[in-house]
């Protein structure tokens, strides 16, 4: 069965799962876009897909990938196949991070970024921020004040990893145009300076192999990052998106600023619930070097009780597929040679379903908000992204409660050759899904042809709307 965008279809018989709400109903769409929810919907003219036994959910919002590198060195996706993999695990929407390097200029940057997704066309839709690194130059500011324009509304900075990294007048220097321009900052919060001492050392002692990447990396090179990305924040008066945290202390960081008032989001990813640093141990260690690295045991568990208290507002994949054979060149020099990440847009809403919802630790509901609903407010996206209601995007994954996942590279989009999960059983997986009402997946299979996303202006940053609609 295939759906065209310009078809009328019907998903009949399922529940209706929002960040609000659950409730029975039939959704209609008509080209792209939902136009009407009740029951008993009149079906003639239209293609029916039956959710039977599954809720009907937004299609999920991932803000964080890497499908195509900033570096000269391509990882193993390009938007194409990091898209197939998104949709494979129910996400119909991502945003992608466009990379300024020092001594380019921004605007490059954002030509370069709409270059790869011409040439790797995305079976989702797609939105970019912007990585900053460098605004010694003349236009710098007149750039950032055009992303807005153009529709990319968040700007990246990164308080560790080189050469991208910058020190707190040029963090603030961004934040400041920020509130000027209506953007969100997001921001990488780690020690750099600490890590490079502890790199330095680790080197010079001999020490080369992956587990190191975790021990130059302790715990407090991001707290002490997330307390002073806070402060400048603050300082500066700007909305902050901490991205990928990995511990307890970072959660309570982020809660403790908000109770004081401050504008302040957090961001965890499926790889830092499931892996813990151990893996950097194993033969294949190499594979699990990611940035922030594999946590102690423990902080797992810290980061749940955080989700249980609604603490992080978004789970995203921060997927970057390098390829096995990237991973082990690296590995073959020493542990700062190993490309940081890995693949997980197929994963992320199975395993936070699997591991959050079955377990009881949050409700269908907090799902919808953490996978979709809060991204898409915060990027500027809903409600057109994010929920299901009159006017939204036909973006739909019928999710099967009960469908059983063995995540295995050999059957997931990802050309990375490799799964973080190998091997790993989930129960709750999407049965089928729908991109602006044209079907991607079903019966749990990739099914699209064509590549048909497109890329998504986004809105600025709404402050007032989402202190108002935001809930935590
Ligand atoms: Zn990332």
């Amino acid at each position: 069965m295939t759906v065209a965008n310009h078809c009328r279809v019907i998903i009949r018989g399922g529940r209706v799962a929002t960040s609000a709400d659950t409730y029975r109903a039939d959704v209609s769409i008509e080209d792209g876009r939902i136009i009407a929810i009740g029951e008993g919907l009149d079906e003639r003219g239209h293609e029916v897909i039956d959710a039977t036994g599954c809720f009907v959910m937004p299609g999920g919002v991932d803000p964080h990938t890497h499908f195509e590198s900033p570096t000269e060195t391509p990882s193993g996706d390009d938007f194409t196949s990091g898209t197939a993999a998104a949709a494979a695990g129910g996400t119909t929407t991502v945003i992608e991070f466009c990379s300024q390097l020092p001594g380019t200029t921004i605007r490059d940057a954002l030509d370069l970024g709409h270059e790869k997704l011409a040439r790797a066309r995305p079976y989702v839709d797609v939105g970019f921020h912007m990585i900053v690194s460098d605004l010694d130059y003349p236009q710098a500011r007149e750039d950032l004040a055009d992303l807005c324009a153009k529709g990319v509304t968040s700007y990246k900075v990164f308080m560790a990893m080189e050469p991208i990294r910058l020190d707190d007048t040029a963090i603030l220097d961004v934040m400041h145009s920020a509130v000027a321009n209506g953007a969100l900052v997001m921001v990488h919060a780690e020690n750099g300076a600490m890590i490079e001492g502890l790199t330095q050392a680790a080197r010079k002692a001999g020490h080369v192999s992956p587990v190191w990447h975790a021990r130059t990396r302790p715990p407090l090179t991001e707290t002490e990052a997330v307390s002073r990305a806070i402060a400048l924040a603050r300082v500066a008066d700007a909305p902050l998106y901490l991205v990928h945290l990995t511990l307890g202390a970072s959660l309570t960081a982020v809660s403790n600023a908000r109770r004081e008032g401050a504008s302040v989001w957090g961001e965890v990813c499926t790889q830092h619930l499931v892996i813990d640093e151990s893996y950097l141990t194993r033969t294949n260690g190499e594979l699990f070097v990611f940035t922030p690295p594999p946590r102690a045991k423990d902080e797992q568990r810290r980061l749940w009780e955080g989700i249980r208290n609604g603490i992080p507002s978004v789970f995203a994949s921060d997927h970057a597929a390098w390829t096995l054979q990237q991973k082990r060149e690296g590995a073959q020099l020493d542990f700062t040679q190993i490309p940081n990440g890995g693949p997980g847009a197929e994963n992320r809403m199975s395993m936070i379903y699997h591991r959050g919802v079955r377990t009881g630790t949050i409700s269908i509901n907090e799902f919808v908000s953490l996978t979709s609903t809060n991204a898409a407010r915060l990027f500027g996206l809903y409600p057109k992204k994010g929920t299901i209601a009159a006017g939204s995007d036909g973006d739909i994954v019928v999710w099967n409660p009960d469908r059983r996942r063995v995540f295995s590279a050999a059957t997931e989009q990802s050309r990375a050759g490799y799964s973080f999960y190998e091997d790993q059983e989930v129960v709750g997986a999407p049965e089928h899904v729908l991109r602006r009402g044209e079907l991607l997946v079903t019966g749990g299979r990739f099914v699209a042809r064509e590549p048909h996303g497109e890329f998504l202006p986004r809105r600025k940053f709404d402050r007032a709307g989402i202190a108002e609609s935001y809930r935590h």
